[in-house]
């Protein structure tokens, strides 16, 4: 075992590894495939639209006639089989991103209805559920209806048909990544059930998925069974762990106009915007996206065949069809989650030194622990996790940039989880 060379890792937990291993190889290979697939989807963009050595030159001002903004745009609508996409460092975040989007094609008086139950935590401002909050959706007169889900945490399809045909929706917004909840993330085929049903009852309506940690995890991707519209976060899955900061939007062209006018103005849309030397660092991103999401899938799945092992529940189990690079661990005490944490940062190629402690962030009921050793600020492709500190004390971890130091630094977190055991 090379870890051992340079970590020192207990033999009772070496042994669990070399099981857990055992257990993922036969995934490992589904996962290589699916990253072959991508892989080469992106490269023959790339070349169908000659991308070229001189695109990577800062533009700046105006960023008029910046062919390698426009390139760029090209490529990402081809690897999400889409019309049209804006690719920018301009996004802030993925709240951001979906921020425009969802400016970008409703207007006052409009109705949203929500098919996947209450939507991830920031997105709740966006639309003003809880309170008209100042510039919210709600407070320019857009109005939120939403359909939760069904007691096993999949969509409720009886009342989504009943409701779309009841009421005159602008927008089905569908969220595919489970986020910090517990329900199941979205396949790509439960995605195309819905947009089906969207369709079959009210074929005007927009259909909009939030695809964040989605990208690169199947062969296909939203736009190509039924959504009009996608985005998500250039700090998670499409930036390959290179592109600094950013998101993109990609989906049928007359939409990604209304949004390119959102996030410019009216009229201009998506013919400015200086890249200011960010360019390579997005092409690249985008070409080594597919493996890393490999490299960050087989993390996951090595962590939950792992901890799995030593009798923790995991979500989703080993086996199971994956829609995102999110893994939940049921660690059942604070201790555990605190030394699962400080473990995993302890083998971060970045702050490695640092000790992670629970803290009161803002918004959360309880105090939050979270380990990111990571190149980019906030990067969830980067290997890291976190957890609110209260029952069942469960950790969301994902990322890994790749596997190897990925692997090492799930085995330090578990590994700091039994010799706290043994001190106490
Ligand atoms: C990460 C994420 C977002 C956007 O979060 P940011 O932190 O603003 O990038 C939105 N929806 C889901 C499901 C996410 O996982």
């Amino acid at each position: 075992m090379n870890v051992n060379d340079f970590f020192n890792i207990d033999s009772s937990l070496l042994e669990l590894d070399k099981k857990a291993l055992e257990k993922c190889q036969k995934i490992f290979n589904n996962i290589d495939n699916v990253t072959e697939y991508n892989q080469l989807k992106v490269l023959k963009a790339f070349i169908d639209n000659g991308v070229s050595e001189s695109y990577f030159t800062a533009s700046t001002g105006y960023g008029y006639d910046d062919r390698g903004r426009e390139i760029l745009e090209r490529v990402m609508a081809d690897c999400m089989g889409a019309e049209d996409s804006i690719m920018r460092h301009n996004f802030v975040s993925g709240t951001h991103t979906l921020t425009v989007a969802l400016f970008g094609v409703l207007r006052p008086g409009d109705k949203v209805l929500v098919l996947t139950g209450r939507p991830y935590d920031t997105i709740t401002g966006v639309f003003g559920i809880d309170q008209k909050t100042d510039g919210s959706l709600s407070d320019f007169g857009v109005e939120y209806h939403q359909v939760d889900l069904k007691a096993d945490g999949t969509p409720d399809l009886e009342e989504i048909k009943s409701r779309l045909e009841k009421d005159d929706f602008k927008m089905a917004y569908i969220q595919r990544s489970r986020g910090y909840s517990t329900r199941p993330t979205l396949t790509i085929d439960d995605i195309k059930v819905l947009c089906d049903i969207v369709k079959n009852v009210s074929k005007n309506t927009v259909i909009m998925v939030d695809n964040c940690y989605g990208e690169f995890v199947e062969k296909e991707e939203p736009t190509q069974v039924g959504a009009d519209l996608i985005a998500g976060s250039l700090i998670k899955n499409p930036g390959g762990g290179i592109a600094p900061t950013g998101g993109y939007i990609a989906g049928r062209k007359d939409l990604v106009e209304k949004c390119a006018c959102r996030l410019t103005c009216a009229g201009v849309g998506k013919e400015v915007g200086a890249t200011l030397g960010h360019s390579r660092e997005l092409y690249l991103g985008l070409f080594s996206a597919p493996h890393v999401v490999g490299e960050a899938l087989k993390t996951a799945v090595y962590a939950s065949a792992l901890f799995g092992s030593m009798g923790y529940k995991v979500s989703p189990e080993t086996n199971e069809k994956r829609g995102d690079i999110i893994q939940c661990v049921t660690l059942n005490t604070a201790e555990n989650l605190v030394s699962f944490c400080q473990g995993m940062q302890s083998g971060a190629p970045v702050d490695s030194f640092v000790v992670p402690e629970p803290w009161d962030m803002p918004g959360y009921t309880d105090p939050v622990i979270m380990a990111a050793g990571a190149f980019t600020l906030g990067a969830s492709i980067e290997l890291s996790a976190d957890g609110p500190l209260r029952p069942p004390y469960a950790a969301w971890m994902q990322g890994g940039l790749n596997f190897h130091s990925a692997h090492a630094g799930v085995l330090l977190a578990a590994q700091k989880m039994l010799k706290n055991d043994k001190e106490n």
